[in-house]
């Protein structure tokens, strides 16, 4: 099996191994996971830049494979795309965090948001199934956002919009993921039901050096303004950054300088901390 190293960690990465032998084994092992508490729900927190409380999380997917260790998102997500596994993997994360909504919602986190793949807005059954899952639970639509990146919404926009347009009116709110990365035009922002845009950590995390990344966050912040919509920043390293962002009227700040994301019960211990 190829390896690689992240952050000090021996970790496997299938995007180094591409025979169908692997790819088979890697997506039974995937199936494994899912049915066997491998894969975990982490949390990062959003913090509302006005009044500095943590008002919002987003949900991302770990994988703590018993020999490999922590396998990152981005090493079987892509792949899970390819092979549709992604429309269970949505589902899992979307009732684990449905699951615990409830609790996060009594700690003043109002909002939580799940990552939505290509696959899954191709899916004209998506709204259906997430409010089955939603009544389990005693969840309510407007607790979540769901995040959409640009190149997804491209691949098929009319299905896509549809698909939008019935998670819309339901409750859910939508957001555009690593916004100003993707090659799309502007004008799906005014056609989609959009709540929310996020700014790509790129652009974020070169605010302080080059003057020019620092133009581009203003612009996409008073854009999302002009529009109506909420503005986050993905990335937000240190409080020098943070800062500017207040300074520019971001709405919201999400990034390591606040948290990494956490397992549930350290992201609930950091939210009472940090509201304390
Ligand atoms: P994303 O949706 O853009 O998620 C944000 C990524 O930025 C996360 O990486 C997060 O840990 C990282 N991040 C947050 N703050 C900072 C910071 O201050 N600095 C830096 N350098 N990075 C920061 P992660 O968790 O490794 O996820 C990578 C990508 O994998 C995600 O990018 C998303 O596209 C995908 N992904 C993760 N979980 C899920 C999931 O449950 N479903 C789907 N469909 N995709 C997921
Ligand atoms: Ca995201
Ligand atoms: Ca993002
Ligand atoms: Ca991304």
């Amino acid at each position: 099996a190829a390896k690689a190293r992240t952050a000090g960690a021996q970790v496997y990465d299938p995007a180094t191994d591409s025979s169908s032998a692997t790819n088979l084994s890697l997506l039974s092992e995937l199936r494994h996971a899912l049915d066997h508490q491998e894969l975990r729900l982490f949390l990062q927190p959003k913090i509302h830049l006005a009044s500095g409380r943590a008002i919002a999380a987003e949900a991302l997917v770990r994988w703590q494979h018993p020999q490999r260790g922590l396998v990152p998102p981005m090493l079987f997500i892509p792949f899970a795309e390819q092979t549709g596994f992604i429309r269970r993997l949505t589902l899992w994360i979307f009732e684990e965090t449905a699951r615990v909504q409830p609790a996060l919602q009594r700690l003043g986190v109002q909002r939580i948001s799940v990552n939505l793949s290509t696959r899954d807005l191709l899916d004209q059954e998506l709204p259906d199934k997430l409010d089955a899952l939603l009544r389990r639970h005693g969840a309510l639509p407007e607790a979540f956002c769901l995040e959409i990146t640009e190149s997804a919404i491209m691949d098929d926009p009319q299905r896509a919009e549809a698909t939008l347009n019935r998670l819309s009116e339901r409750g859910y709110k939508l957001s555009i993921d690593d916004f100003g990365t993707g090659y799309s035009s502007l004008a799906y922002l005014k056609r989609l039901p959009v709540d929310e845009l996020k700014i790509d950590k790129s652009f974020v995390m070169a605010m302080e050096g080059e003057a020019g990344d620092a133009k581009i966050v203003r612009s996409t912040i008073d854009l999302a303004h002009n529009l109506g919509l909420t503005v986050v920043a993905e990335g937000v390293e240190n409080a020098a950054i943070l800062e500017q962002l207040r300074l520019l009227h971001c709405d919201e700040a999400q990034g390591y300088h606040m948290s990494k994301p956490l397992p549930v019960p350290e992201f609930e211990a950091w939210v009472v901390k940090w509201a304390a």
